[in-house]
């Protein structure tokens, strides 16, 4: 079901060398996606030109956000490195991972037009990593593929991102949408960049409807606005150069931009009465879908795990044990 760890190797480097080329033709990049006014993307410029990745001076910048965002509590648990199942969340593990390499991320899509409201960094209030950045969203919102690629997982994790969304893309990225009440596609089914892929909520470990959507590379979390620019709906660049030594200091921030981007946001957004959906109920007893249609390599832990729910329930619902033998598009009630 999964690349094997060769093709994953062969796979890299190859966009590698596809990403070098797209290099070279910088400057005749299509222009299809929203692109900044030129000043703006002259200043970023000048930035990545005086201080490569390790741009904008961190102190300051995590001072002022400590002292503007009411930080979220991080999802306590990395699914990349703990949450190790027979779905291997983490894939990459034995991968060698190159020192630097060039991701084209010119054609785009963000995952949601909500503004930050935790950024990407270390949090003292939880002595943990954040590896992500949260956006608002309402319950219900469409939440959206930011490349092109593959759903690899979906899947529910109590005690962090509740329901999410695992996508490999084309240009060797992973995306993770995190807190889901939906989704709106299933493992290995391919998807465009804007194409929908789950709606807003607020399952987990969440204390308010957001989203928490993270950008991987072989399993390295990238800040994610070291790539897009949220506050102007953009991607900042459309190479970024991963470095293996600084990924986790890379960072194209501005605190005082996502504000007035979120003013703005509110007011053309104003905040719906919250109506708790009843698919985000923190337990895990309810799903995305009432009933599932079985797929070749299916099994009940498979189906009960991807659905948030247990297989002594599935067995309950439906009539089944342990030991029945799933049929190809035998339909399972979930809830
Ligand atoms: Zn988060």
């Amino acid at each position: 079901m999964f690349l094997s760890q060769n093709n994953i190797l062969k796979s890299s480097i190859t966009a590698v060398f596809v990403a070098a080329a797209s290099l070279i033709n910088l400057s005749a990049a299509e222009t299809s996606n929203v692109r900044l006014p030129g000043q703006h993307l002259q200043q970023h410029d000048d930035l990545l030109a005086n201080q490569g990745n390790t741009a904008i001076q961190l102190d300051q910048a995590t001072k002022y956000l400590e002292s503007l965002f009411m930080d979220e509590e991080e999802p306590e648990f990395d699914i990349y490195t703990e949450g190790w199942d027979s779905q291997m969340v983490n894939c990459y593990a034995g991968v060698a991972v190159p020192q630097t390499a060039p991701i084209d991320v010119s054609h785009y899509a963000m995952p949601h037009p909500g503004y930050i409201t935790s950024p990407y960094g270390y949090r003292r209030r939880f002595r943990r990593m954040h590896k992500g950045v949260d956006l608002k969203v309402n319950v219900g919102d469409t939440i959206r593929a930011a490349f092109d690629g593959k759903v690899r997982l979906t899947k529910f994790e109590r005690r962090g991102y509740g329901y999410y969304v695992v996508v490999r893309h084309t240009n060797d990225l992973e995306t993770v949408y995190g807190h889901l009440s939906k989704f709106l596609v299933e493992p290995d089914q391919y998807v465009k960049a804007g194409d929908p892929i789950a709606l807003g909520g607020n399952t987990g470990r969440s204390t308010g409807p957001h989203l928490h959507f993270e950008t991987r590379y072989m399993g390295y979390a990238i800040n994610p606005c070291a790539i897009f620019d949220f506050a102007n709906q953009t991607t900042h660049t459309d190479i970024y150069t991963f470095d293996k030594n600084t990924y986790q200091k890379a960072r194209n921030f501005s605190p005082q931009a996502n504000a007035e981007y979120a003013a703005k946001y509110r007011s053309e957004n104003p905040p719906k009465a919250y109506v708790p959906d009843p698919s985000s109920k923190k337990k895990g007893s309810s799903s995305s879908a009432a009933v599932y249609s079985v797929k070749k390599g299916d099994s009940l832990g498979k189906i009960a795990s991807r659905n948030g729910t247990t297989v002594a329930k599935l067995c309950k619902l439906n009539g089944i044990t342990t030991t029945t033998t799933l049929r190809i598009g035998q339909k399972l009630k979930l809830r």
